[in-house]
């Protein structure tokens, strides 16, 4: 007999603890968005989403750290594209750090000495308005066989380089074998000391640190290294305190990377709990970057002098430990800048 019960369907926990699985469940586009987060009647015009080339797209799990209705959260702002996006800011344009003039390989990026940034996929499981690689032809990027050997050969022809970076894209979108045999392959070119990971996947997919992930970075010769950019602590729920343990007890160093976005992080008590969390997690702050000029990401700008002022409290207040480098990218310096 019918009766008006739901009937109890099975959960098959292999499958929802599965990050890939995760992927194909993303919010994709601006009504879902505001759906997922319980938004109507915004306080400001939205962006025409045909007009601006660069998808609305976050996880589930980010969605649900923001606070339904508020159109302020600071982890909503970093997703939610204003208008104001659309309109043209003198100063403000496609490839701010001039990356293209960087690129010897595609997918290779060498603009520093001693390291090299990888380009393995364009793809991320969120998108960030502020992202300086929001214009980023990743389509010149794609990385087959050909690419990959290319790119060996350049690193075993540049003994100065040491280190290889992961970049994106969000490199923790590879699947664990392609990321082996890219680690293979780096582990028998004996000038690499190190490999690190930039990363926000962890931030919004927390089940991609996975077992099978440790055990990749810890199985290699290379020191591994894991930035983390994370730019609110509201973005660390307690979720991530086992599996950035374990990376941690592994062996794998831990740090964090943020930008400083107006309306997200920018004061002293936002940028304290930030550091704080972290180091619970046992994560220590890098840098905090000037955003970087790209067109669509002129309303995250803070200038020079508010961010020193900014520094400067997070000195007298904090731990020098827990203070990140201020840093700003410039084009055709041998580093990033230091402010002051
Ligand atoms: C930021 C960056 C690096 C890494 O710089 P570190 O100061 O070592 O963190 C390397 N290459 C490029 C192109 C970069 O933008
Ligand atoms: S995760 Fe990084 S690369 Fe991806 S959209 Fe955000 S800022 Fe850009």
């Amino acid at each position: 007999m019918i009766t008006g019960k739901p009937i109890a369907v099975q959960s098959v926990p292999t499958e929802k603890n599965d990050w890939q699985h995760q992927l194909t469940e993303m919010i994709q586009d601006l009504s879902a968005l505001l759906d997922a987060c319980g938004l109507s009647e915004p306080p400001a015009p939205l962006a025409n989403m045909l007009a601006v080339g660069f998808p609305v797209r976050t996880t589930r799990h980010f969605a649900s750290l923001i606070t339904p209705g508020d159109w302020h959260d600071p982890l909503l702002q970093q997703i939610l594209p204003w208008a104001t996006e659309q309109v043209d800011v003198p100063g403000f344009s496609a490839d701010p750090l001039q990356e293209r003039e960087a690129s010897p390989l595609p997918g290779l990026i060498h603009k520093y000495r001693s390291r090299v940034l990888l380009v393995p996929t364009g793809s991320c499981a969120i998108h960030c308005r502020y992202c300086f690689r929001r214009h980023f032809p990743y389509e010149g990027h794609r990385m087959g066989a050909k690419e990959r050997a290319a790119i060996l050969d350049y690193l075993s022809a540049h003994p100065e380089v040491n280190e290889v970076i992961f970049s994106g894209g969000d490199p923790l979108m590879l699947n664990d074998r392609s990321m082996q045999n890219w680690l293979t392959s780096l582990a028998g070119i004996s000038s690499l000391t190190t490999v690190r990971f930039h990363s926000r996947l962890p931030i919004v997919l927390p089940d991609r640190l996975t077992p099978e992930f440790q055990r990749l970075l810890t199985s290699t010769r290379l020191q591994t290294v894991l930035v983390l950019h994370s730019n609110h602590a509201q973005e660390l729920p307690e979720v991530l305190a086992q599996p950035l343990n374990a990376l941690r007890a592994a062996g794998v160093i831990l740090l964090n990377q943020a930008v400083l976005l107006r309306g997200v992080n920018d004061n002293l008590m936002t940028q304290a709990e930030l550091s704080q969390r972290l180091m619970q997690l046992g994560v220590l702050p890098y840098y905090l970057h000037q955003l970087d000029s790209v067109s669509g990401a002129a309303h995250f700008a803070v200038s020079d002098n508010e961010a020193l002022l900014l520094h400067n409290q997070m000195k007298e207040q904090l731990a020098g430990y827990l203070v990140p480098r201020l840093v700003q990218e410039i084009p055709d310096r041998p580093s990033k800048t230091w402010l002051p």
